[in-house]
């Protein structure tokens, strides 16, 4: 069972993965199996509960399925599509180690510095170890698709990127990467606009984007200069924007009216946007519409968006917390919003573990999005819409890619009242991940 790497695991009546590749038939031939896995008793929807038929690599039938090579009793447990984590920053992920006590909890300033003097001891190896583990914990939660941002700057260079970009080749088969260049020390000046698009051929996915680092004078132009570069190698933008509910401080406007000029329709992505929380709702209503017309889409990393603040502690209208941006008018709005995790256990965001159901649960809570259509909604924002943002087959159908977990649940609501645990991960028709608690079972 070398596709299971070490793991073994027993013959138990309720989960059966044994190699029962062919039947022999009295007049000699052989029947192949019709599927290379079968997920019994996939819960796929509130009221429906049937087999999933896998073969190289799709979802080849639903219904009532005989077994397959390898079977899976799921139990009527729920069957999702693989989350998407549509943000996060591998080659910072798991820096909490390395970091002295008091470290964390600072400043913006003081995290940036931290970072610099970190980030200069970096070696590739280093990036990849740490991505590494993070890359695995992700797969172990149910990950199957990642978009990452990668530090682009004159400190770090493109080490970082050239670690990302083996890590990707390395995981290609487990886990679909898709690499944003990110500018975290801006991109005014020729070096530092330079080394994005150095980033662009080398084989960075998409043009990432950071204003706010900028003084307040050049921040529109870091938003020219970062829409020249994604024109010119005909790429898409994701740009982190409005980090801070202070209303003051918001660049979403700017951004609009930029994709609006360019023409650049469904190919701008903001990830936070959290001021338009803090709008007059009529203001608000009146820029979600406008994104709606130009096709941006929005990505919410629900943690580290609530503890996100930039607003001086001594200003008493805007007390030093955050919020999420308006993710159900969003939604109403048809824009797609998705999910990221944001910072792992790094200097700007000490916390995480890499689970999408934990931020699944900080997005619900905060926006208060409980009704079942909420929670439904939210679900997609994991998985279906990310999967939109990165361009995946999608979907629990018939020639959809058999990108699957079992969770530990038999309702939504109780994949996030449970356990963070997903019991197992399939990615490309490919057992990646099965939880030990599926091994144990004995009867
Ligand atoms: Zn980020």
């Amino acid at each position: 069972m070398d596709w299971l790497g070490k793991v073994h695991i027993r013959r138990t009546k309720t989960i059966r993965f044994f190699e029962s590749s062919s039947a022999i038939l009295p007049c000699g031939g052989v029947i192949l199996n019709e599927f290379d896995i079968v997920i019994k008793n996939a819960k796929i929807s509130e009221n429906t509960i049937l087999d999933i038929g896998i073969k190289n690599g799709k979802i080849q039938k639903l219904g009532k399925l005989d077994d397959g090579l390898n079977t899976i009793n799921a139990e009527g447990r729920f069957v999702l599509n693989g989350f998407v984590n549509s943000h996060c920053h591998l080659d910072k992920s798991n820096l909490l180690d390395r970091m002295g006590e008091g470290q964390f909890g600072k400043s913006l300033e003081e995290n940036r510095r931290l970072l610099k003097e970190v980030k200069s001891t970096y070696s590739k190896k280093d990036i990849e170890n740490r991505a590494s583990i993070a890359i695995e914990k992700m797969l172990s939660k149910g990950v199957t698709a990642i978009r990452t941002q990668v530090d682009v700057d004159p400190t770090c260079g493109l080490v970082p990127l050239e670690a990302l970009l083996e890590i990707k080749k390395k995981y290609e088969d487990r886990v679909l990467i898709e690499i944003s260049a990110f500018p975290q020390e801006g991109v005014i000046g020729d070096e530092k606009n330079e080394l994005i698009e150095k980033a662009i051929e080398k084989g960075a996915n998409v043009v990432g984007g950071l204003p706010l680092v900028e003084d307040k004078s050049n921040q529109k132009k870091h938003l020219n200069n970062i829409f020249e570069i994604a024109k010119k190698y005909g790429k898409s933008l994701d740009i982190q924007i409005d980090e801070s509910n202070d209303p003051r401080t918001s660049m979403l406007p700017e951004l609009i009216k930029k994709t609006s000029e360019e023409k650049l329709f469904n190919r701008v992505n903001v990830t936070h946007a959290i001021a338009l929380s803090r709008f007059p709702t009529k203001m608000a209503l009146g820029y979600i519409d406008e994104m709606a017309r130009l096709g941006m889409s929005v990505i919410v990393t629900p943690s580290a968006n609530m503890i996100t603040r930039f607003v001086e502690e001594s200003d008493v209208w805007m007390r030093p917390s955050n919020s999420i941006t308006r993710v159900t008018e969003l939604c109403d709005k048809g824009i797609k919003v998705s999910l990221g995790t944001d910072n792992i256990r790094d200097v700007f965001y000490p916390f995480g573990n890499c689970s999408m159901i934990r931020e699944l649960h900080m997005l619900i809570s905060a926006t208060r999005m409980t009704s079942k259509d909420h929670i439904e909604k939210a679900f997609e924002m994991a998985t279906k819409n990310g999967a939109e943002l990165l361009g995946l087959n999608y979907g629990i159908e018939s020639g959809k890619d058999a990108d699957l977990i079992i969770t530990n649940s038999f309702s939504k609501i109780d994949i996030l009242n449970n356990d963070e645990i997903v019991l197992c991960t399939i990615k490309n028709g490919v057992i990646q991940c099965i939880h030990e608690s599926m091994l144990r079972r004995d009867n």
